[in-house]
């Protein structure tokens, strides 16, 4: 049986970041993929956004790791040449009831430390983007964009030159972590056990059904676990914004928003559509929903300038209706499995965030 450190399961951004980090620190690591590549699944289906860290609580996961992630992410970029783009963002309240909405938006956001926020009037955001109708918006300097497969393959680059080993088509089928260490078994076409000290779960979408096929980990330790689709629609040609512009959040998303990628090619989305499977074909019935709420701050918008673009489904803990849930980043402490860390809930700003996450499951893992 082969005999390693420390397995990684899952090959998206976070996986990626956590080997590369662990690598890095001369620990021995493999990380088990259960696809033919690296970042096929939510990692290359978002927005691509290196997000500033306005909405989230403060002293929550998302908050911390997003703001301290996004540093590092724009550092890392700048030394690695990874595409990206500090292009900033418009937050806009396009009635004046969203104001109070928006102002609590910007309050959130200078307790999470991020204070460069601008509030200025309707017209100081149409000189900036002549385009935009809104009464009054938010300003964010920090928030970019990132080229996330660069990013994904820098990162791999960085892990594998340090020594760990991407194994792609092994995807882990059991874990026993009954005796001390973990014997992790993967099926596909050559399947192995591998013996490991420490085990980090960050499969994503499966991380929870993973969870629940370790032998050893007590089933209360894994959260309720739901599918939201993040439908996108694309607009054929240039549309005349340089900046991205967000809408007011709803319950479950930030709004449909425009995106820019590096290209200078705008997408707008994603919005919110509850499933029970996964499955990422996208409707195109869902363009009318996505004209009226772009043209609450884009009116020009011209009929029939959307087409379906892609979805991304996010691992979410909370169900419909119910508060937002954090990240969960589960170790010994909360669940008494030592060596084992479960990565629940990685989903907006996880991209973002990726780098401090991974800083933080280093300080979590233990080895022996
Ligand atoms: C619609 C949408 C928009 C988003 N926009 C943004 C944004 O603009 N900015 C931002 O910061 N974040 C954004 N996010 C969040 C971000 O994309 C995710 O947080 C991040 O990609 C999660 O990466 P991951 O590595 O945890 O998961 P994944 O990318 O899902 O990777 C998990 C990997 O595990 C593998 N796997 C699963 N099961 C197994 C198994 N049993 N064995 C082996 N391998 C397995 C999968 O094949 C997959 O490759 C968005 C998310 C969504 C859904």
């Amino acid at each position: 049986m082969d005999q390693i450190e420390c397995v990684v399961i899952g090959a998206g951004v976070v996986g990626l970041a956590v080997a590369r980090a662990l690598a890095a620190r001369g620990r021995e690591v493999i990380v088990l993929e259960a696809a033919e590549a690296i970042g096929t699944s939510t990692s290359s289906r978002n927005s691509e956004v290196i997000h500033a860290g306005l909405y989230y609580p403060r002293g929550s996961l998302k908050a911390t790791l997003c703001v301290r992630g996004r540093e590092m992410l724009y550092e890392y970029c700048a030394s690695r040449n990874v595409t990206h783009a500090r292009c900033g963002k418009l937050l806009v309240a396009t009635a004046a009831n969203q104001i109070p909405q928006l102002e609590a938006i910007r309050a959130r956001g200078k307790e999470n430390g991020v204070f460069d926020l601008t509030r200025i009037s309707g017209s100081e955001a149409l000189a900036l983007e002549p385009a935009l109708e809104c009464v009054a918006a938010v300003y964010s300097p920090q928030t970019g964009i990132v080229d996330s497969h660069q990013l994904m393959l820098a990162l791999q680059g960085d892990a594998e030159r340090d020594g760990a080993v991407i194994a792609l088509k092994s995807p882990v089928e059991s874990i026993d972590a009954l005796g001390s260490g973990f014997t992790v078994r993967t099926g596909g076409d050559a399947p192995i056990d591998i013996r490991a000290a420490c085990v980090v779960n960050s499969a994503g979408l499966y991380a929870t059904k993973l969870a629940k096929r370790i032998r050893g980990l007590d089933a209360r330790h894994v959260p309720p676990f739901y599918l939201a689709r993040g439908n996108y629609f694309s607009v054929s040609g240039r549309v005349p914004f340089s900046r991205l512009i967000y809408p007011m959040p709803n319950d479950a998303g930030l709004g449909v928003h425009l995106t820019l990628d590096l290209g200078g090619q705008a997408r707008f989305g994603p919005d919110v559509e509850w499933i029970d499977a996964l499955d990422y074909d996208v409707d195109p019935r869902r363009a009318d929903s996505f004209y009226a709420q772009i043209r609450t701050y884009w009116p020009a918008l011209p009929d029939g300038a959307l087409q379906p673009a892609y979805a991304g489904i996010r691992p979410k803990l909370s169900g419909p209706g119910e508060p937002a849930a954090d990240f969960m980043i589960q170790g010994a402490a909360s669940h008494g499995v030592r060596g084992l860390v479960n990565l629940f809930g990685i989903e907006s700003p996880g991209l973002t965030a990726s780098l401090a996450i991974a800083q933080r499951v280093c300080e979590m893992a233990s080895f022996d």
